[in-house]
């Protein structure tokens, strides 16, 4: 049930965080009706301005201060970011007052008509695989988009004059964490690696957390053969009478799977005899980039186009037309017989595992802020294939002593410098280590907030570094 039926007139909302998804959740609330305060913890000069328009229109704004409840609190809408063992939300649970995040606040919004979701949430590859099921679903001629923390925002898309048949919706750990009453048609989990264990407080938390997405579910929970944790939370899901757990496997599938045979992509699970039946849905050619994680990737977001009802051939035809968001597996350039990728999304060790898996020999740019995270498994598994490594960034003596440990024999340079330049000397060291033949990828396995604004601005500054690398070769 939509909650605009109830009453929003006067309900005292307090919204933790100013931001992207702080100030449209006050701006929504505050038209309904409701009395908003936001609570923002910083008080810099990009606060202030924000909370002066925000007071302009009428909503309170406490800067400083995101510790406190304020007075008579009703229920409170937070930035997904937060963490849940804050002070504010301490105290919510004491005075009883529930906590929703910009999900939950977009589910209860929705109207009565509204599009279903098809949810994606996993560590590694939720934009590509919700931009790859928005493709299918277009090509199969429904009116839909990506949402979530790519492109439309929930809110936008719930509230919005578009109407959709159905949404792509990309969501995050947080936000599932803050979601408590999401209901998806269909949902998948790609992959469970540990991620962001300092704001989930353990793996055993963080894997609740992205197991809520299945909650619910009518149609089909999908999971990943290869990762049997996906697998124990649909089992632990409690969904709707009738909804199926449904497999993708980049090898043979069984009945209700959805895998690879001789370089097809074939459906064992939508299918009316699953026993017998296998329908060929597209070719591993048509995944662009046709690296093992991406058809995985593709697999998954068939999947739950047919759950949706979605027609073999628009399968096909909207895996054709998709085209990779920047920094995720980018070729940049090829100097000298030396191709440069860039896959500055790789922000954590179970991604990069996944670039470093797809080329052979590597030189590889890694470091940055660990959040936690230990890379003696990554090195083992990638060590054969490194020619050499070049580390940049706050955490990479994490990733020297790993190297020494696994790959003691693996060249490794170590720049110690944090300046804007220095991802022009890393790519210069690189191509200094790089033979013919060799790919020289930036799959940093780290966040890139030590040194850049954003994995956009790392994968930029190496993309320019070659591109200058590559012009002083042709000067
Ligand atoms: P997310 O939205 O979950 O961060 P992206 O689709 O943006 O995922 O991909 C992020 C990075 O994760 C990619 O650059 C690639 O290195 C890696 N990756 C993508 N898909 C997978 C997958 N299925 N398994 C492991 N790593 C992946």
């Amino acid at each position: 049930m939509g909650i605009r039926k109830v009453s929003w007139n006067g309900k005292r909302v307090t919204v933790a965080g100013l931001g992207v998804s702080g100030i449209p959740a006050a701006r929504v609330l505050h038209g309904l009706g409701a009395v908003v305060t936001v609570v923002n913890d910083g008080d810099d000069e990009r606060s202030r301005a924000q909370a002066a328009a925000l007071e302009t229109e009428g909503i309170t704004v406490r800067l400083g201060d995101g510790a406190t409840l304020p007075e008579g609190t009703e229920l409170i809408v937070t930035t997904p970011g937060w963490r849940p063992d804050k002070p504010l939300f301490t105290a919510a649970a004491e005075a009883g007052v529930p906590v929703w995040g910009d999900v939950e606040l977009a589910w209860r919004l929705r109207g009565p008509d509204a599009a279903p979701w098809l949810a994606v949430t996993g560590t590694n590859g939720k934009t590509t695989t919700v931009r790859m099921l928005a493709s299918i679903l277009e090509a199969a001629g429904l009116r839909t988009a990506a949402v979530g923390n790519i492109g439309v925002s929930l809110l936008d898309a719930v509230l919005g004059d578009e109407t959709y048949d159905v949404l792509a919706v990309e969501l995050s750990s947080y936000q599932l964490h803050w979601a408590p009453s999401l209901r998806a048609h269909s949902a998948v989990v790609l992959n469970l690696a540990p991620d962001h264990l300092d704001w989930h407080g353990s793996m055993e938390a963080y894997a609740a957390d992205k197991g809520r997405i299945y909650e619910g579910n009518t149609v089909a929970c999908v999971y990943n053969v290869a990762d049997k944790a996906t697998e124990d939370l649909v089992r632990e899901a409690d969904v709707e009478e009738g909804c199926r757990a449904v497999g993708f496997t980049l090898g043979t599938p069984g009945p209700s799977q959805l895998g690879v045979v001789e370089g097809i992509l074939v459906d064992r699970a939508f299918v009316e005899n699953r026993q017998k039946q296998a329908q060929e849905l597209a070719e591993v050619a048509d995944v662009n980039p046709p690296a093992p994680h991406n058809i995985a990737n593709a697999l998954a977001a068939a999947a739950l186009a047919r759950a949706f009802g979605v027609e073999p051939k628009a399968v096909r035809d909207g895996l054709r037309a998709f085209r990779p968001d920047p920094h995720r597996i980018e070729l940049v350039e090829e100097v000298e017989g030396v191709t440069y990728v860039d896959d500055s999304k790789a922000t954590n060790t179970h991604a990069a595992e996944a670039s470093l898996a797809a080329y052979d020999p590597i030189v590889w740019i890694a470091g940055g802020l660990a959040k936690g995270a230990t890379f003696d498994e990554l090195v083992q598994k990638s060590a054969k294939r490194l020619r050499g490594v070049v580390l940049i960034g706050a955490d990479r003596a994490l990733v020297r002593e790993a190297l020494a440990r696994h790959a003691p024999e693996v060249p490794v340079v170590d720049l110690d410098r944090t300046d804007t330049g220095a991802m022009s000397a890393a790519v210069q060291e690189a191509a200094g280590l790089a033979r013919p033949g060799d790919t020289v990828l930036l799959a940093p396995a780290c966040a890139s907030m030590d040194m850049f604004a954003n994995y956009n601005k790392r994968g930029e500054a190496f993309a320019d570094a070659v591109r200058a690398l590559a012009a002083t070769g042709r000067a």
